[in-house]
């Protein structure tokens, strides 16, 4: 079995790759959205067949690539009964199996963090995924999401802590750089639920705990409950505040990356305009255009934007990024509520593609 964990810094989420070494047919199990280039580049170097996308649940911190590995490659996105989830291909119920080659992954439904989460086991015993019901030395938080504490440690004790002492734990986090645990570790060092503690003692623990709000769960948890799509529209029906997966730089300008543009970008759906405020040689030069830009050349937006809808959705791109995010500032000032710039602009563009050939 070939097994593989890969991590994305800025949400400390971990994604794993698990595949048959006979057969090459693979499952991703919780895939970052702004990761997927990277995902997809391991697959082909592997030369993996992606079968499955398995989510242990409807994350809150960031968004899935499930449904742009979907798009790229045909896998079924999984999800357990509970999840409360549209768009997934495979509902799975405690104990089912998803096979890939000659592998599977057992489900064990493990609720409590949220009450869709699933953990995967390998058929052969060896690891569990276990998502963010436990992680290293603690587990999920409990106060959002449909989360309960006694559920959590119901779902520990009967689902993980009864496997093997020598059973391997994979979490969907880690923010001290830990990256793999077993039972019997979690089981003495687990800092909420080792050392037998008793469920009693745990509920006071989680819900003595005053966490801050999750700082992106108002962008991925509607975008996540679609396996990744972003909503057109908010929960009361009006202008859509989700329509793209924004993070604010420090300096305030709201980005979005290549990776993502260039997933949408091609849809026939498309939802933004993707205007490029680069000069006209720029524009032709070496690094050329993308094909659904528009040409806006920075210092003509002011006056060419304002006849513009300010309910329109606007992605933009320059260079490098310098000029699209003057650009989105500049357009936020005159009311359009949204606007992103495409981090890293053309250069990055071209270079993934280089990468990707490279491949
Ligand atoms: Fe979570």
């Amino acid at each position: 079995m070939i097994v593989r964990q890969l991590f994305d810094p800025a949400t400390s989420t971990y994604t794993y790759i698990v595949a048959s070494e006979q057969t090459r047919d693979a499952v991703i199990i919780d895939p970052v959205l702004e990761q997927v280039d990277r995902d997809s580049l391991v697959l082909s170097e592997l030369g993996l067949k992606l079968r499955y996308v398995l989510e242990t649940h409807v994350h809150a911190d960031h968004i899935t690539g499930a449904a742009s590995l979907r798009d790229r490659t045909g896998a079924k996105i999984v999800f357990s009964k509970h999840a409360e989830v549209e768009g997934a291909d495979r509902l799975v119920e405690d104990g089912d199996r998803v096979e890939f080659g000659d592998n599977f992954l057992e489900a064990r439904l493990t609720p409590g963090h949220t009450a869709g989460c699933v953990s995967w086991l390998c058929g052969d015993g060896s690891r569990v995924f276990t998502g963010d019901a436990l992680l290293i030395r603690g587990c999920g938080r409990t106060d959002f999401q449909e989360g309960d504490p006694s559920t959590l440690y119901q779902s520990i004790h009967e689902k993980i802590f009864s496997l093997p002492d020598a059973t391997l734990i994979y979490p969907g986090h880690d923010y001290q750089g830990r990256s793999v645990s077993t039972v019997a570790e979690e089981k003495t060092f687990n800092r909420r639920l080792g050392n037998q503690r008793s469920e009693a003692a745990f509920v006071e623990i989680m819900e003595g705990l005053s966490l801050p709000y999750p700082r992106y769960i108002d962008v991925a948890l509607p975008a996540n409950k679609v396996c990744g799509r972003p909503e057109p529209k908010d929960a009361a029906g009006n202008i859509e505040t989700t329509w793209a997966p924004i993070v604010r730089t420090p300096g305030g300008i709201p980005e979005v990356t290549t990776a993502w543009t260039r997933g949408e970008v091609r849809r026939p759906m498309r939802r933004f305009r993707f205007i490029d405020v680069r000069e006209p040689h720029e524009w032709v030069g070496e690094l050329g255009h993308v094909e659904q830009a528009e040409l806006v050349p920075l210092r003509n937006l002011p006056l060419v934007a304002e006849a513009w809808d300010r309910d329109e959705a606007i992605v933009i791109v320059c260079r490098s990024g310098g000029r699209s995010g003057q650009a989105a500032r500049l357009l936020e000032s005159m009311n359009f509520n949204r606007v992103a710039s495409m981090a890293g602009g053309m250069l990055r563009w071209r270079q993934e593609e280089a990468d990707t050939r490279a491949a």
